[in-house]
Formats: C-alpha cells, sequence, structure tokens
C-alpha cells in the first residue's frame, strides 16, 4: 500500500502533493502539525523530551537554512531508516517558512544503496520519493565513492543533512557542523538529531503516526543490509509479553528502550 502523510486530526482528506506542484502545501501541512504539538503541555516526560529535541533540530536545520544562499546546495542523506525519516520531516517542516526562494518540486536527496538490500527498506524508500517529494539519487557503490559520485553531478551540493545520532559507532564526537574527515569527499555533514535518543526517535514517529519501513515491527531496531541485520535479540518476544498475532516472534522496535541496545541485531 503506498505510504500516506499522516492525517490532520480535523482533516481526513490525506495530503497529496503533485508533482507538478511545489512541495510548500505538504511543509505547511506538517509545520502545522508540529508546531501545534511544541505549543500543548506534553502527556508524558518522554514526550517533554522530545519536544525540546524538535526545537533544537529545527534550530539546526534552520541555521543551515540561513547559512547556504541556496535551497541547491542542501541535500539529505536518507536511506529509509527511522532517524533520517524524523529529520526528512522536520527539514520539510522548517521548509514552510523559507524565504530566500520560491520552494521547489522535488526536495535533493541522495540513497546508497545497500549491497544485500532489504526489499522492504527499498520499497520504504520508493514510497517515501512519492510521499514526501524527494528527487532522490541512488548509487549502488561504496559509500565514499558514492558521495564523490553525487558531488560531481550536484555540483552546487555543499551541505548534506544526516540522521546520525551519539550512540551510533562513528557518533561520538559529532557536532551539529561537521567537515567530512580527510579521504572523504569535501562537504558540510549537518546533524540536527545528533542527540535525540532512540526512544524520542520513536515517540516522534508514533506520536505523529508517520508510516515507516514494516521492518521495524518485525524486531529490527537498525537497518543495514540482509547479511549483517538481524531482529534485536532484546526484543524476543517471551510467552509472557508475546501479543496476539505476533507472527514474527520478536516485539516491534519501539518497545526497546535503551539506546546502547539499538545495534544488537546488527553484526558491526
Ligand atoms: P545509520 O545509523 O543507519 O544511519 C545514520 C544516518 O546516516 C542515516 O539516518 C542517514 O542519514 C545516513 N545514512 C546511513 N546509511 C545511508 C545510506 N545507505 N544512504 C543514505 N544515507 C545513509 N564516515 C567517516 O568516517 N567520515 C566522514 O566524514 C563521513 N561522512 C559521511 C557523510 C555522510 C552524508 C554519510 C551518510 C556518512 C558518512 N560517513 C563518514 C559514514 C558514517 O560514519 C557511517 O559509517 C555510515 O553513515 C553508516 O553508518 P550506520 O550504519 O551507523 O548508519
Ligand atoms: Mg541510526
Amino acid at each position: 500500500m503506498p505510504l500516506r502523510v499522516p492525517k490532520d486530526a480535523d482533516d481526513n482528506a490525506p495530503v497529496i502533493n503533485g508533482h507538478d506542484a511545489s512541495i510548500l502545501p505538504l511543509c505547511a501541512k506538517l509545520a502545522a502539525r508540529v508546531n501545534a504539538f511544541l505549543q500543548t503541555e506534553a502527556e508524558t516526560p518522554l514526550l517533554k523530551a522530545v519536544q525540546e529535541q524538535t526545537r533544537v533540530a529545527l534550530g539546526v536545520i534552520s541555521t543551515a537554512l540561513d547559512r547556504y544562499r541556496y535551497l541547491d546546495e542542501i541535500s539529505l542523506s536518507y536511506n529509509g531508516g527511522k532517524d533520517c525519516l524524523v529529520l526528512l520531516i522536520l527539514l520539510l517542516c522548517s521548509l514552510a517558512t523559507y524565504k530566500k526562494a520560491p520552494l521547489p518540486k522535488e526536495l535533493h536527496s541522495v540513497y546508497i544503496i545497500s549491497s544485500h538490500p532489504f526489499k522492504e527498506v527499498d520499497a520504504f524508500v520508493d514510497d517515501s520519493v512519492t510521499t514526501y517529494s524527494l528527487d532522490l539519487a541512488r548509487y549502488a557503490m561504496p559509500m565514499k565513492e558514492a558521495f564523490k559520485r553525487y558531488l560531481e553531478e550536484h555540483k552546487k551540493v555543499k551541505a548534506i543533512l544526516v540522521g546520525t545520532r551519539r550512540t551510533d559507532p562513528h557518533g561520538q564526537s559529532l557536532t551539529h557542523f561537521d567537515l567530512t574527515d580527510s579521504g572523504w569527499p569535501a562537504f558540510m555533514r549537518v546533524h540536527p538529531v545528533i542527540d535525540w535518543h532512540y526512544a524520542e526517535i520513536w515517540a516522534f514517529i508514533r506520536h505523529f503516526e508517520i508510516p515507516y519501513c514494516p521492518l521495524y515491527d518485525q524486531g529490527y531496531t537498525s537497518l543495514g543490509g540482509t547479511t549483517d541485520t538481524h531482529p534485536n535479540p532484546a526484543l524476543k518476544a517471551t510467552e509472557g509479553n508475546m501479543k496476539e498475532n505476533q507472527s514474527q516472534g520478536f516485539r516491534p522496535a519501539y518497545e526497546l528502550v535503551e539506546d546502547r541496545a539499538e545495534r544488537l541485531g546488527r553484526d558491526w
């Protein structure tokens, strides 16, 4: 089933962003929902933390939008995972008030296809392209090579938004803005969700009912390729916590709480 942009509670019509129109209506709709969330008193401490994280991330994105003269200079690194999905939603929200130029029809983005991709991930990325109007460049090659090629083919791009978080293998010393390391193609990496906790990412996605890759409902918590990614053993269902209709034997990714346990289903 195609992905749908989440609906407003008072609006039964899904947002459909025609490819011949700018992304502004989509951005405005998402911004209205996120702003409403930020203005209400949070129902739980977790949602209160999500509000704070959302404000910080929107601030970082806004700095990036100020810092770069044209929107063509900014892209999004998107692999269909939960973290860059949150980032994509926040980027679209931020663009609702973009004043420097009319918004384009599609958003620059880049996806490096794993050497052993999950069909569910590829299908989710395809759906995202339609739902969120992405101008997605895809490369099936090692990451460094892919970004070199991407920059050659998109000469204006100077900064790429990335959904890396602090607990990812290379996330420990990153800040909101980091140039790529030596040996990597040169561009600015922007990390608006770097300090979000695992549980906050899921609380955001579930609060806004954002459709996500179905592998997460099968106990996968971090998505790599088929050869190095398994359902997270910390989510193995036991007789006591197995839910009705649960055929896979694993609980959904959003039931995990601990940041440190996120990558227990990854071989590296
Ligand atoms: P995940 O935790 O799965 O993803 C973290 C985020 O990275 C995602 O939210 C997404 O935004 C992005 N991402 C991950 N995989 C893909 C993909 N296949 N296609 C598109 N986006 C993806 N390493 C260095 O040592 N030095 C660098 O300077 C450096 N620059 C990088 C710049 C970019 C834009 C990216 C995406 C990666 C870079 N890396 C760099 C590699 C990085 O440190 C990780 O090794 C890599 O992102 C995969 O990590 P992960 O599996 O933990 O990703
Ligand atoms: Mg991640």
